[in-house]
This record gives structure tokens, sequence and C-alpha cells, in this order.
């Protein structure tokens, strides 16, 4: 029996292993495929694709995008997209710049708390990742401002804390139309941190293709209701770790193991 783990993120975003050490961790935990989902980029699919290629595991490309409605996060992935396409690079360029812009605005709230931390050494850790909270989470600990990631979330930069800033998000019909215009399959990234599956018709109306149905989160009468809905409505099923590496190391690559067969029924629907 072979399985997969398609939701994994690398240094390209917020993860921390490069697509090298993903793929020998994939290897290394007998995964037959994976697929990458960096937050707003596609920039390490294509050579975690040909680092596969050389280690007999199938890596299909894939991202995860923000997205609003009603103050609601949502995160819509995006299956087999075309990474090539130019459109989207240029458009995920500019959430790319926005991402850095961010940086600077949560530093100047934390400032105003008292909190000195320099953009400079958020960027030094994300590297030439898309840059995010959690490159401040894992700032602040290097600096010695707080003492752990968690802390730095229910403290300063989680949903509602004081130094938090709003992203840029699409809303989820426009996460959704770009996915579909470059060839992707939109699923809705573990449904259960919604928690409103009362708007799943209307995604599904805007052409949502899948539901994550496993992830590590989801408990078994979740999963059995997520089913559920992925049958009521013709959704595909998908699954993963949601794996950040060291980042999130509670999250392990492959704690997700879902049957190949899925992987093929969303090969099948492209
Ligand atoms: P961003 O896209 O910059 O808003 O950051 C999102 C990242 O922060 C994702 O990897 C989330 O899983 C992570 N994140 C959000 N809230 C928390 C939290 N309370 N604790 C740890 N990580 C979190
Ligand atoms: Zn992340
Ligand atoms: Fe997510
Ligand atoms: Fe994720």
């Amino acid at each position: 029996m072979k399985f997969a783990d398609l939701h994994l993120h690398t240094s390209f975003s917020d993860g921390t292993y490069t697509p090298e050490e993903l793929v020998l961790q994939a290897k290394e935990c007998g995964l037959a495929a994976i697929a990458v989902v960096d937050h707003d980029t596609v920039a390490g699919v294509e050579f975690t694709i040909e680092i596969a290629k050389s280690e007999a595991i199938e890596a299909i490309s894939g991202i995860e995008l923000t997205a609003e409605h009603n103050g609601l996060e949502i995160h819509i992935l995006g299956y087999l997209v075309d990474y090539k396409n130019k459109e989207l690079i240029e458009r995920l360029d500019s959430l790319k710049r926005n991402r850095i812009e961010r940086i600077y605005k949560i530093a100047s709230k934390l400032k105003a708390m008292g909190i000195n931390l320099d953009p400079q050494a958020v960027f030094d850790i994300a590297i030439q990742g898309t840059v995010g909270r959690l490159h401040i989470a894992r700032a602040m600990v290097k600096e010695g401002l707080v003492g752990s990631t968690s802390e730095a979330f229910s403290k300063y930069i989680g949903d509602r804390c004081p130094a938090y800033v709003c992203g840029f998000r699409f809303s989820p019909y426009e996460a959704i139309k770009l996915i579909k215009e470059v060839g992707g399959i939109p699923v809705l990234a573990h449904p259960y941190s919604l928690n409103h599956d009362e708007l799943i018709p209307a995604f599904v109306d805007y052409g949502l293709m899948g539901l994550e149905v496993y992830y590590p989160e989801h408990t078994n009468s979740m999963v059995n209701s997520y089913l559920g809905l992925a049958k009521k409505y013709n959704l595909l099923v998908t699954g993963g770790s949601d794996c950040h590496g060291d980042a999130k190391h509670e999250v392990k690559i492959g704690s997700i193991k879902i049957p190949y067969e899925l992987v093929e029924k969303l090969k099948a629907a492209k």
C-alpha cells in the first residue's frame, strides 16, 4: 500500500526544511507522494519535484492561499497548479512584497508595546521564503523576547492580539478562481479551523473541488462528518500533516498518511 502527505511547507515559506531535506524526510517515513503547499508561493515547487524524482518519490505542485470571508480566515489549497504560469508568479510577487511590508508594521506595533524587534532579524530567518508570523515568532525566540513561538502568538501576534496585523487576503471566490485559472484543483484546507461548514456549498458554487478531510487536528468524528460533506457535494478528499519542519516540530511529516488512491483521484480530476 502506498501513502501520501499532501500538506507540507518548505523554507520557501515558513517551513524549515529545504526541498532536499523535505524529500529525504519523506523518504525516511516511507511516503510515495508529497505535495508542497507553501503560503502564497510556488517558488519551491520545481526544486522539490526535481529532487523527489531522483529519490523515486512523486512530488506534486501546490500552494496555500489565505482568504477571508466576514472576518474568518480561510486557507485554500491549490493542487497541480501550473507553477510556471507568468501571471501567477507576478501575482504572487506582489503578495511577497505585501508580506515584507507587514513585518515592518508588526515590528512597529511591537515597538509601541516596548518590544524591540529588528525587522532584519525576521528577514534573516526567512531567508528567501515568503515571510510571515511564524518567522516573527522564531525571531522573537532567538532574540530572547519570548520563551517560545506559542508565547509570541498568544501574547503578541496571534489573531486579535495587540501586535497583530492582517496581511493581504483574497476573497474565497478570488482564491478559488486564481487556482482554477492556472489549472489547479482548489481544496478547502483544515475545515475545522474555519468551523463554518455552512459556507462550503457557496465555495462549491465558486468552483471548490475538494476538502482536506485528513488533518492532525481532525478528530474521528470530524473526519466522518467531512467525508459525508465530500460525498454530498461530490468533492475530492485530501489530507496532510501541515508539517513546518522544526518551526512546528510537534507536527511531523507523515503524521497524516493518506492512501495513494486519493492522489490518483486528484490527478484524474485535472
Ligand atoms: P501568516 O500567513 O503570516 O499570517 O502566518 C500563518 C502561519 O502562522 C501559519 O503557519 C500558521 O499555522 C501559524 N500560526 C497562526 N496562529 C498560530 C498560533 N497560535 N500558534 C502557532 N502558529 C500559528
Ligand atoms: Zn505556515
Ligand atoms: Fe493553513
Ligand atoms: Fe499549511
